[in-house]
């Protein structure tokens, strides 16, 4: 494998420069990375795993302060300049728990197993969702499919109400927080959140412990904080959760979730399922499990009684520096969870262990004589699972000096087996594809880039295939939630990307007692190579981020990937205008009613407003200048003479996409990239923007489209800064 990436290697060298390198440079920080490479082993992966998911270790447990102090020790024999960094957060864990029916009380509970040995080890969280309120609610069961916004329109036409109701949804179908947000909207009391095996138990595969996939007792624990308001701490939004933090009163926690809320496993959800009586559910509801689906409501009372222990404890983060030799106030940041819901070795400890061998490579080079030119800063994260905690209050407590000094932020998470994905800031899009060209996939040798291209080609549709050969970048995501990189990118404005291998592991045991070692040493990334690829591919970036003459931001790609999101928005609003008129004519003319059975009415849909013209002549002026500007900065950094003031100019490129706060949620502050409202996980593009006009909302829309023209022109002059800066023009016309 290592004589593989030396090929690699030369083979890039025999090209061009490196970006952000000259010739010269380039080829000390090729032999660097290769030096680097030889210092990964692959063996150390399983030992660490195995010691640190040997028990439970979520947020203030004992077990997680002993990994804690592991991997401190670690870091500390690799000469970094580590310490454990302490916050005090809100983190409710479940004291009763009762699910029942007349007949039946639901077992909530994942019995040990003996293929997996930690499957009985005390200690560990029962199965909840955190952030639920406490509650005592009895009502009749009502099944919403997957408890998204649009699943209500449909609960709508067929003439069911939730109000005063418990909701059953399924997991999947968007992030689980949005479920008990949406049913407490519609006047729920109460929901349950269930696996359905069609999605990740026996309609899959095998289940575990024969197979990788969810067994009948399997639950996916899981926090419901309100994070697309804001994440972290919901005691202390802005703020650091230092231990003198003014803290609010957990009722005015604006993200805790507004009706008691519990997950559960298909085995305890089939009972509860067969009450239900109404219309039978349309066909892309139903799961798997041996039933007619029935929407409801069920004929029989459920009873839902949650109580938590609302205790403040202790996250750590643990934080390791690596001081830069000549630019030590820059910082280039690399991060990764560690705690987990139960033994998480899967998630997050196949990345842990991927970053902690990359940082005992970086380590070993180090003690050869070589030194970061910018500060390293390698972060174990704790508490991410219930809601961000370390990662949040850590960047809200040093948001100072982060906006001076983060260069960017490599954030990674669960590792398995298949293709290599990376979502993150479009300003080193074309810096984070040259990168994956010196990294090789362990299994079929290609490059990563390569094969990650090749994945896109094959699943592409035939307008956008033309664009993945033709360019030379494979594109990047954008980035919405769902783990640390969250309020480096979207509070504080330093240019981030998440990464990992995956789409050849099976996801069966997430959040449950089961991912553990025994599971993934089976079925996650068995022999560990992967996880070695992350490594190197993680070191590399950083090495380069670090190392470079001139900092690898081009503006291009960024450019072209706005001017695609801005094009996008006129093309929502008249497609909303063609449905909404449509669908008027539809109800006036009679029509839609003609197509309902008789025997089974269904309720008309209400006659929706007319949608205005909507002018974006504002954003489309500020995205040309936007191109211009990026166009102008490759030509005068192709000679430009590195220096401090243009490494400063260009880290604040991405600070200048920050505005005012997205509306009603300030704490979001990112004008390109926000987790959606009613989504969670997924990402909204131009995000003030699109929702205004989602939620049909063209006064608010309007406003947002001149705010987000502010924003981009502010990235022009930033971008226009940076170009004088490199020296080779005196004026930027
Ligand atoms: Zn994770």
């Amino acid at each position: 494998m290592y004589a593989l990436v030396s090929l690699l290697a030369i083979a890039q060298s025999s090209k061009e420069p490196l970006l952000g390198f000259s010739s010269v440079s380039s080829g000390g920080q090729l032999a660097a990375e290769a030096k680097f490479d030889s210092f990964l082993d692959r063996a150390d992966l399983p030992v660490w795993m195995k010691r640190l998911a040997a028990k439970p270790h979520h947020v203030g447990s004992p077990y997680g302060l002993k990994n804690a102090e592991f991997v401190l020790g670690l870091f500390k024999s690799w000469g970094f300049d580590a310490q454990i960094e302490r916050f005090y957060v809100l983190f409710p864990s479940p004291k009763e728990r009762l699910l029942e029916i007349p007949g039946f009380r639901a077992k909530l509970a994942e019995p040990a197993i003996k293929e997996d040995a930690t499957s009985k080890a005390p200690g560990g969280l029962p199965t909840y969702n955190a952030y639920s309120p406490d509650g005592d609610v009895t009502g009749k069961l009502v099944y919403v499919n997957y408890g998204m916004p649009k699943d209500y329109e449909t609960l709508e036409s067929e003439g069911i109400d939730v109000k005063g109701k418990i909701v059953i949804a399924r997991y999947g179908g968007g992030w689980r927080g949005i479920k008990p947000k949406v049913a407490a909207e519609h006047g729920a009391i109460g929901c349950l959140i269930y696996s359905d095996p069609r999605d990740d138990g026996f309609f899959q595969g095998d289940v575990y412990p024969n197979g990788p996939f969810r067994n009948p007792n399997g639950v996916q624990r899981g926090s419901i904080a309100d994070m697309p308001l804001y994440p972290g701490d919901p005691l202390t939004p802005g703020v650091g959760a230092t231990k003198d933090a003014k803290r609010l009163a957990i009722k005015d926690a604006a993200t805790i979730a507004k009706i008691p809320t519990l997950p559960i496993s298909y085995g305890d959800a089939l009972p509860l399922l067969k009450t239900l009586r109404g219309p039978v559910a349309p066909a892309d509801w139903r799961g798997a499990l041996p039933i007619t689906y029935h929407i409801g409501a069920g004929d029989t009372d459920v009873h839902l009684k949650l109580k938590f222990n609302w205790d403040i404890v202790e996250a750590r983060d643990v934080i390791a520096k690596l001081k830069g030799s000549e630019l030590p106030d820059e910082w280039v940041i690399r991060g990764n969870h560690y705690d987990g819901w139960v033994m998480g070795a899967d998630d997050p400890l196949s990345g842990s262990v991927s970053l902690l061998e990359e940082a005992k490579g970086i380590g070993s080079l180090a003690k050869t004589g070589w030194r970061p030119k910018r500060t390293m800063v390698y972060c174990l994260w704790d508490g991410e699972e219930p809601g961000l905690l370390g990662s949040t209050e850590w960047v809200e407590t040093h948001q100072d000096e982060l906006t001076k000094k983060a260069v960017a932020y490599l954030n990674t998470d669960t590792i398995g087996r298949g293709f290599f994905s990376v979502g993150g800031s479009h300003s080193l899009e074309k810096f984070i594809n040259e990168v994956e060209r010196s990294v090789s996939d362990p299994e079929t040798h290609l490059s990563i880039a390569e094969r990650a291209r090749d994945q896109r080609i094959v699943a592409a549709s035939a307008a956008d295939r033309k664009d993945l050969r033709d360019k030379p970048d494979v594109p990047i995501g954008a980035l919405g939630s769902g783990s640390d990189y969250s309020s480096f990118l979207q509070h504080v404005g330093i240019a981030s990307f998440d990464m990992g291998f995956g789409g050849e592991d099976p996801g069966g045991v997430y959040h449950s007692t089961y991912d553990s070692y025994d599971w993934y040493s089976r079925f996650g990334d068995p022999t560990f190579v992967y996880g070695l690829a992350t490594a190197q591919m993680g070191g590399h970036t950083m090495m380069r981020l670090a190392d470079a003459d001139i900092l690898p931001f081009d503006f291009r790609n960024l450019a072209d990937t706005v001017e695609k999101y801005a094009k996008e928005l006129p093309k929502l609003v008249d497609t909303t205008r063609d449905e909404t008129v449509e669908l008027n004519r539809q109800i006036k003319e009679g029509t839609l009613k003609a197509t309902y059975d008789p025997t089974k009415p269904k309720v008309l849909p209400k006659v929706k407003a007319d949608v205005p013209a909507i002018d974006f002549t504002a954003l489309n002026k500020a995205v040309a200048r936007l191109k211009e500007a990026a166009r102008d900065y490759a030509i005068t950094s192709a000679h430009g003479k590195p220096s401090a003031e243009l490494d400063q100019a260009l880290i604040q490129t991405e600070r200048t996409l920050l505005g005012s706060g997205l509306p009603r949620r300030p704490w979001y502050r990112h004008m390109i990239y926000a987790p959606g409202f009613y989504t969670g996980y997924g990402v909204k593009t131009l995000p003030s923007i699109r929702e205004a006009l989602e939620q049909r909302d063209w006064d608010e829309a309007k406003a947002e489209i001149s705010k987000v023209a502010e924003t981009l022109d502010r990235l022009s002059d930033a971008i226009g800064t940076a170009s004088i800066a490199t020296g080779t023009i005196s004026v930027h016309a």
